[in-house]
């Protein structure tokens, strides 16, 4: 079966002597390799104010800490997701609130976020799902004129790109993972980057319990409680070896993805995602829109190709049950979207096949 997602590792001959160097080096806790992927991370996203992380989670966690999001507070954001996204705002202590999306796209509607406003908004949570990107040319527009910063969930948008430039500096925050199935793996972990030096710094403390790091441990006082949110040199030392390859990992999902833009065109029963305005996905997932998915996605797998949704909308889950709303957008894109195998395991052959399936009819 060719799946929808899958783990990829760089070659052996240059993961494992990597990983046995800093394994024996006596110092496989947060130190210099960590920095160093620092570095090559900011410079993979044009970005050098970058704090690397435990996991993608911990990335959302900190950015709502530094907003000191707590009880009473109100976090815009959409159901379209995986899970984390918003039980880290459960975690940070505020309220979700459910914002639709856009029917066309499946990512959040920047009306309905505008009409979702009220004073205790105290952020925007935007996810470029599946690696399409948020119509960030709206959203920006309603950041500045209601001063309400906006969080990137960015897990599944490494390499996508808004008006030329890598996501990961456009907002105050922008939250990366490197879990198993996203574009790059560190085994765990992940990454937040930020405009503001400040920023920078306060989540440097976060991620240590709240220590800093550049006075000595004797000497340190803890002003507010952090967390264990730290990346460890063994999972850095990993993270820099797959970015080597991230550049050709990340090209192979986007040239299948703009072949799909191609190929899949006037297919009846087909409809195809519209992108925004100055946006470039990643194709981390491709996504599109059938008809009679459920026959669709079965006529798929008995051709040896996985298609399914792969994520449960998020509103439905009883933790979030004070948030419920009627979503109409979501229902009716709910009802329609699947995804397709496009990542870096599919090639040409793979990806022509999956056309002529599609275009046969189901
Ligand atoms: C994977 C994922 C996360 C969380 O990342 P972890 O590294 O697993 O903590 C957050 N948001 C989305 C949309 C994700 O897919």
């Amino acid at each position: 079966m060719l799946p929808l997602v899958k783990t990829y590792i760089a070659p052996r001959e240059e993961m494992m002597p990597a990983i046995e160097k800093i394994l024996y080096s006596g110092y496989i806790a947060t130190g210099e390799a960590v920095e160093q992927f620092e570095r090559e991370f900011g410079a993979f996203i044009a970005n050098d104010k970058v704090v690397a992380l435990n996991s993608g989670t911990a990335a959302l966690h900190i950015a709502l800490a530094l907003l000191d999001v707590g009880p009473g507070d109100e976090v815009i954001s959409t159901a379209m997701t995986a899970e984390p996204t918003n039980t880290a705002i459960l975690n940070a202590g505020g309220k979700v609130v459910w914002a639709d999306v856009d029917v066309r796209t499946g990512l959040l509607d920047s009306k309905s976020v505008r009409s979702k406003i009220t004073e205790r908004t105290k952020a925007i949570m935007l996810v470029h799902y599946a690696g399409m990107v948020c119509d960030m040319d709206a959203f920006n527009q309603i950041s500045q004129e209601f001063h309400i910063p906006i969080i990137e969930d960015t897990a599944h948008a490494l390499g996508s790109r808004y008006r030329g430039q890598p996501v990961g500096s456009n907002s105050r925050f922008t939250c990366y993972s490197f879990q198993a199935i996203k574009h790059m793996t560190t085994v765990d972990g992940g990454a937040i980057s930020f405009q503001k030096e400040a920023d920078l710094e306060e989540a440097k403390r976060l991620r240590w319990f709240g220590l800093d790091k550049k006075v000595s441990r004797l000497e340190n006082d803890i002003k507010r409680a952090g967390y264990k949110y730290a990346m460890n040199n063994v999972n850095a030392t990993i993270g820099s070896v797959q970015l080597r390859h991230m550049a050709e990992v990340v090209g192979r999902h986007i040239d299948n993805g703009k072949y799909y833009d191609r190929a899949l065109r006037d297919i009846p029963g087909v409809t195809l995602i519209p992108y925004y305005e100055n946006t470039e996905p990643s194709y981390w997932l491709y996504t599109l829109k059938v008809k009679d998915r459920e026959d669709f996605c079965k006529m798929m797998e008995e051709n040896g190709i996985q298609a399914s949704q792969l994520h449960h909308r998020s509103d439905l889950h009883s933790v979030f049950a004070e948030s419920r709303c009627d979503l109409p957008a979501l229902d009716c894109f709910y009802e329609e979207f699947v995804h397709i195998p496009c990542g870096w395991w599919i090639g040409e052959e793979e990806r022509e096949r999956i056309v002529e399936l599609i275009k046969r009819g189901w």
